[in-house]
């Protein structure tokens, strides 16, 4: 069976579904997906943060130009919820933690704050540990599943076509047409997006475009239980200055992460016990957390280019190939900029122009910025 469109999306994570939801009243898009249902591998597994401070200068460019998207979110809901966020130091971490607040895409969403002022957003810190932190009292948590689900609806509204159990097996090129083959169906375009998240590099593989050298990385999330009589949900989450582990309320239990960063094939990523033992044991050492049980935990992929900046713009040496890739620890909390750029791109429609003038520049998301790739 051969279906003629003018896009094909592979993957149908957060990238693929915003993508092809802002395509799709442009264009006939087909989002083709490997796994029965959309979403379950990284989209699925995020701690659901939004912060403005957080990844690379670019991604902070992109990070605050979806604000506005999860504020206002759908039908009079919004997608984001007050939380806050802490960046914590001991008295050995106190140089990087001011130069990390010193950056100029950092230092206007922050304000320094000390131990007591800390124990009062969270009094389970243990005195004398974390003396200071930098605080960014407009970080938000989201919720990851509407987001997504609204990306979807929308698509599906304006005519998109989701197929499932779609992996995409073989990618050929010819007369200017892109034949994707996923099982027994054909898909032929001229366009065709790479929003395969941990495969962005097999599926450009496939179609024998050179990769960039993304590297999925596991990180890992246990889920504890709050201590007896501790309303942790007004906690913000809290993040080691050196990115060591992190911890964040939900649902009025506790999510710990030793944010690690283990380099894996893509895969469907799974918890080791040690990487558990080692986010509860360095929470501990700042929290006062008594753990008696995990009650889930659960480990994702977080792919990454080599310069920790998402790719996205057409591949200069192959026709009509998109890459959207390399979204990292931040595809969620970049996903509104990200598409409606991807889609301008696309359309030839150039910069959206709010996102023009936050400052981001095509030049920064394009593949050719990686030197072997000139
Ligand atoms: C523990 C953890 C915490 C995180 N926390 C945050 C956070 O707080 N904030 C934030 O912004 N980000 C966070 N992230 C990162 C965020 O989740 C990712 O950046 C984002 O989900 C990536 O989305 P994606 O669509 O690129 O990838 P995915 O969701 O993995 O989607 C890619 C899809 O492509 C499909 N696919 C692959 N190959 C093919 C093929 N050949 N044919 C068809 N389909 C194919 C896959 O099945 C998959 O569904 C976190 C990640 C992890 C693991």
């Amino acid at each position: 069976m051969l279906t003629e469109t003018d896009v094909i999306v592979i993957g149908g994570g957060i990238a693929g579904a915003g993508v092809a939801a802002e395509l799709a009243g442009e264009r006939r898009v087909v989002l083709l997906e490997a796994e029965e249902r959309p979403g379950m591998h990284t989209t699925g597994r995020s701690v659901s943060v939004h912060s403005e401070t957080y990844g690379s200068p670019c991604v902070r460019l992109l990070s605050r130009g979806s604000r506005d998207h999860f504020l206002e979110g759908v039908d009079g809901r919004s997608f984001a919820s007050d939380r806050g966020c802490l960046y914590l130091a001991t008295e050995a971490q106190i140089e990087r933690l001011d130069a990390f607040g010193g950056q100029p895409t950092v230092a206007p969403s922050i304000e320094r704050i000390g131990e007591a002022e800390i124990r009062s957003l969270n009094p389970l810190f243990r005195p004398g540990v974390v003396v200071a932190a930098l605080y960014e009292r407009h970080a938000y948590s989201l919720d990851v599943d509407a987001i997504h689900a609204a990306y979807l609806k929308r698509y599906r509204r304006a005519g998109g076509v989701l197929e499932c159990s779609a992996g995409v097996a073989k990618l050929e090129y010819s007369g200017g047409q892109w034949m994707a083959e996923a099982g027994s169906r054909n898909f032929r375009a001229p366009v065709v997006v790479n929003a395969a998240g941990a495969w962005g590099d097999v599926v450009a593989g496939m179609a024998g475009v050179q990769p960039i050298g993304l590297q999925p990385m596991r990180r890992t999330v246990a889920l504890v239980d709050a201590p007896t009589g501790v309303d942790p949900s007004r906690w913000p989450l809290a993040i080691d200055i050196d990115e060591q582990f992190y911890f964040k309320p939900d649902a009025g239990k506790i999510i710990l992460s030793p944010a690690d960063e283990t380099p894996m094939d893509p895969c469907d990523a799974w918890t080791e016990d040690v990487d558990v033992a080692i986010a509860v044991d360095r929470v501990q050492q700042v929290i006062d957390l008594p753990v008696h049980r995990v009650a889930h935990s659960w480990a994702g992929l977080r792919t990454f280019a080599p310069d920790r900046t998402p790719v996205a713009g057409f591949d200069r040496q192959a026709p009509g190939f998109f890459w959207l890739v390399g979204q990292g620890g931040y595809g969620i909390q970049t996903a509104p900029a990200l598409s409606r750029f991807a889609a301008a791109m696309v359309c030839e429609q150039g910069m959206p122009s709010d996102l023009a003038e936050f400052g981001l520049q095509a030049a920064d998301l394009a593949s050719e910025r990686f030197a072997c790739r000139e």
